[in-house]
């Protein structure tokens, strides 16, 4: 499968059906699995022999599907979560803990904002944000000898900012710490973190990858490139042993390519517990099979969306990496080549008042805490998922409080622009 091009791999990559198997990939809807003998048992709860015994920690129908998505970013292994905000926690988590410190672009989600800044703040990780484009010094200058990790988005939601991958992980390595990157809004269609130095990619498969509002979900891909091995003392979890597996060490068990994922999944599933269920994997492979088509008609829609919109005389700017003069437009060619997402930024004249009003007038997008589906949605994000910032910190986020985040779905590009054209001058 390594060998076919992207399109071929998101139909048929993960699962290999033999001789009178289902064609689709089975729904093992079983909360546990039955063994011969306690011995076969212990084994597995020892992690000397693979194999499922309990849904909490894998699951047939789940590994499958990650197994798909780990071909698709080029890693060495993945793991399902329920969320995108639990891949993101875990992908974290797995390294670094209580005393600890994480260098952090600012252009990135609310929800994870609020994860890193206030939740895992109570758990003693402290965050450093810097922004999205940061220079060289400001990046070397947020680096502390406790750091462990340093995190972006590709193209950050809702700002649309994109990453200097290839600057992040060069900073990142310097250090000797990887470098997390948060893939959703690109998916592995159009940009693979991986090749351009990332050490381990995230997505909220709730998005583009579902793509169908249909299931919430989230994936963590390891490049397995990472030497943890060469930072023993900084990544303890990783490189000594687990007393709660009798003494595993996880990059001898199980190497470079396979440590990072057994661990999340021995200790942090296995604590933690939030698992996408089989039910909710199988939908996802089903966006899978067709993501390399929807997202070229994303991308061609937001590309239009935004052309038009850049030449409305109520329009004050517009944001989308994909239009040439856009701030970003460099960073998205050098990146995201084929197109980068079906999400515009917009502000309108008359600030956030105008904003929610032409808002309300859409009405083939619906207003909602939604974006990357097929249906077209859009959202004024100062007052929905970045309500918790104050302004500066919005301001550090780039998310003004007129921006609309404005979700180019499946539907015809004309109609879509015609409804913003009402919406703009009624
Ligand atoms: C939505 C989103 C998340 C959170 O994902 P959930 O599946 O909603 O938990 C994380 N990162 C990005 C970039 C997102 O868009």
């Amino acid at each position: 499968m390594a060998d076919f091009n992207i399109g071929t791999q998101c139909v048929q990559g993960g699962y290999t059906p033999g001789n009178g198997e289902p064609r689709q990939i089975p729904i093992v809807q079983s909360t546990t699995f039955k063994y011969a003998s306690s011995a076969d048992m212990g084994k597995l709860f020892d992690l000397e022999a693979s194999g499922y015994f309990y849904t909490r920690l894998q699951n047939p129908t789940n590994d499958y599907v990650a197994a798909k998505i780990a071909a698709l970013e080029g890693g060495s292994a993945a793991m399902l979560t329920s969320s995108g905000q639990a891949a993101n926690f875990y992908s974290i988590f797995n390294i670094a803990s209580n005393g600890d410190h994480v260098v952090s672009s600012a252009s990135i989600y609310g929800g994870t904002y609020n994860l890193f800044a206030v939740t895992m703040k109570r758990m003693g990780i402290s965050f450093t944000f810097v922004p999205a484009d940061a220079s060289d010094e400001e990046l070397e200058a947020a680096f502390r000898p406790n750091t462990k990790a340093v995190f972006g988005e590709t193209i950050a939601n809702p700002a649309l900012t994109v990453l200097d991958i290839e600057r992040f992980a060069a900073a990142a390595h310097r250090h000797g710490v990887p470098l997390i990157v948060d893939n959703t809004f690109a998916t592995p269609v159009n940009c693979r973190p991986i090749e351009w130095g990332a050490d381990i990619v995230t997505h909220s498969t709730t998005k583009y990858m579902d793509g169908h509002g249909a299931a919430v979900g989230g994936c963590i891909v390891d490049s397995g490139k990472f030497d943890w091995t060469k930072y023993p003392y900084r990544f303890p979890g990783l490189c000594t042993p687990d007393e709660s597996y009798h003494g595993v060490t996880y990059t001898e068990r199980f190497g470079l390519e396979g440590a990072f994922i057994t661990k999340a999944t021995a200790q942090l599933m296995r604590d933690f517990g939030s698992i996408q269920s089989p039910q909710n994997a199988f939908y996802l492979n089903l966006g899978l099979e067709s993501l390399h088509v929807r997202m070229r008609r994303h991308c061609e829609n937001g590309l239009a969306v935004a052309k038009f919109l850049q030449s409305h005389e109520n329009v004050t700017w517009v944001q989308y990496c994909g239009l040439p003069g856009d701030k970003y437009y460099e960073l998205g060619q050098k990146y995201l080549p084929n197109g980068s997402c079906g999400v515009v930024s917009f502000g309108v004249k008359g600030g956030r008042e105008a904003a929610e009003r032409v808002m309300g007038k859409l009405k083939i997008a619906a207003i909602e805490t939604h974006v990357a589906d097929a249906r077209t949605c859009c959202l004024h994000p100062a007052s929905a998922t970045h309500r918790q910032m104050n302004d500066a910190e919005l301001a550090a986020a780039g998310v003004g409080a007129d921006l609309i985040r404005y979700s180019c779905g499946l539907e015809d590009a004309e109609d879509l622009i015609a409804d913003l054209k009402q919406a703009l001058e009624d």
